[in-house]
């Protein structure tokens, strides 16, 4: 039945077309003019959401929500895949909860009114108050509330999901950075003690490394202001960058770091080891928070503990702005007019120009299929990965330089060395710290 449904669909590519990834055929509206690339409305802009409405990434519907195209949802995909395999690694287990939440779960935390203008609000046909989600703490305690045998045995508890939070925030700009509706994960852990969710905390703090590490982000992870609940735990991930919004003091000699919210006014230097803290600009990119029973109190989530007594369960919640990461890696990685990406999440990961029409070397055309087509066969990892620049009215030269800006990490021109008998192509790695050119044959273009 498998391999049936198999056939089906790979009958029904053929029928469509080719199969090939053909640049010609993509919806990507490339901003020709400056004008076009602002946006509506008067959005503050910035390199990356520059870049990504320059190269028709995105599009603004309107002031803070933006059109993913084709390939920026790619990255977006690919960065979801990424985050899921840590959260299981942590055994995190994924669920979706609806975006509209009703406002008597916001009512009994007080966040219908101390969350306050942020909040989408709006009511259904009886009057009833609903809000559009900006973070679920409230929905999934109820969740794990409602289960009233739970046993600790069957704690630690971690949900998470990956949806669109609504926010009204008061500026929206930089494009994906801030925006008024965007892509979180957010993760919810219930543990029976308050030293088990601290190695819970630890767990997916070791997660987040991973995330960030794999992405190949250079980031600060910092101490953060633990709002109202004295004596808790509260960390925010960060990526260094001019346009970020948040105020760091790093020290200048350990590992201590701090949002500026959360260090006293006069503290001048490192409360660890007293060296010099210089400050950075930083985006928020994730951020973890021990909870205790702020959230469980209230909704009465407890589980039987060992002799049997109901135990109000010990929380934590764990977000990461998937979009804004995305945006963010965008602004870092970045030249001014180059997009650099995460290798593991570009939208491609290689771009195939074939030779110009009517051109000297137009013979090796044929060679660029082949190669399209043999890459996946050979490397497995690169099926759907690779691209077949088609424009073939254009110079090699003008499809290399579109391709320079999309910043796809490998950028394959099949010329005039195609043709010669020791037939080499032209291979350009293309990272955020520099761009390199081999020539290679093919044996050792498929290595
Ligand atoms: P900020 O300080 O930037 O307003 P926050 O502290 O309000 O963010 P959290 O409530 O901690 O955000 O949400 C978890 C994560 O969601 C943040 O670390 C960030 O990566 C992302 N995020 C928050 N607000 C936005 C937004 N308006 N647009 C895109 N991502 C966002
Ligand atoms: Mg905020
Ligand atoms: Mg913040
Ligand atoms: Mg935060």
């Amino acid at each position: 039945l498998f391999s049936t449904e198999m056939a089906h669909t790979c009958a029904f590519r053929r029928y469509v077309h080719d199969g090939r990834l053909r640049v010609s055929n993509m919806f990507q509206p490339m901003a020709t003019r400056q004008s076009n690339v602002a946006g509506k409305g008067k959005e503050l802009t910035c390199k990356s959401q520059r870049l990504m409405l320059q190269t028709g990434l995105i599009r603004q519907a309107h002031p803070g929500a933006y059109h993913l195209m084709g390939p920026a949802l790619r990255a977006v995909e690919k960065l979801v895949r990424l985050v899921d395999q840590e959260m299981a690694a942590i055994g995190g287990q994924k669920v979706e909860m609806p975006t509209l939440t009703p406002g008597e779960l916001w009512k009994a935390t007080d966040r219908w009114d101390t969350m306050g203008t942020e909040l989408f609000k709006l009511q259904d046909r009886h009057k009833a108050d609903y809000c559009l989600g900006p973070t679920h703490e409230e929905a999934v305690t109820e969740i794990v509330a409602a289960q009233s045998n739970l046993s600790y045995k069957q704690l630690p508890i971690k949900l998470y999901q990956i949806t669109r939070k609504f926010r009204d925030e008061r500026r929206p700009r930089f494009g994906l950075l801030r925006g008024r509706e965007f892509l979180m994960k957010d993760l919810y852990t219930f543990d029976t003690s308050e030293e088990t969710a601290r190695e819970t905390y630890e767990g997916v703090s070791q997660a987040y490394s991973r995330v960030f590490n794999r992405l190949g982000l250079n980031y600060v992870r910092v101490e953060a202001d633990p709002g109202d609940i004295g004596g808790s735990l509260s960390h925010e991930y960060h990526l260094p960058a001019e346009v970020g919004e948040d105020q760091l003091l790093v020290c200048s000699q350990c590992s201590f770091g701090a949002n500026k919210e959360a260090i006293a006014e006069n503290q001048t230097s490192c409360p660890s080891c007293s060296s010099p803290l210089t400050v950075t600009q930083g985006i928020e990119v994730g951020h973890t928070f021990y909870l205790g029973t702020k959230y469980s109190s209230v909704f009465n989530a407890a589980f039987l503990n060992n002799k049997g007594q109901p135990q109000l369960c010990e929380m934590g919640c764990y977000g990461l702005g998937m979009t804004r990461i995305l945006a963010a890696a965008v602004e870092v990685l970045s030249l001014a007019d180059q997009i650099r990406w995460p290798e593991v999440i570009a939208p491609y990961h290689v771009y195939i120009i074939p030779p110009k029409k009517g051109s000297k070397e137009e013979a090796a055309s044929q060679l660029a299929e082949d190669l399209y087509d043999i890459i996946p066969q050979q490397l497995p990892h690169l099926r759907g990965e690779v691209l077949l620049d088609d424009r073939s009215h254009m110079t090699i030269g003008k499809r290399l330089k579109d391709a320079n800006v999309l910043g796809y990490p490998y950028v394959v021109v099949v010329g005039k060395q195609a043709l010669e008998a020791d037939q080499k192509f032209e291979v350009i790695h293309q990272t955020e710290e520099q761009t390199q050119t081999h020539h290679v044959s093919r044996e050792e273009l498929l290595h």
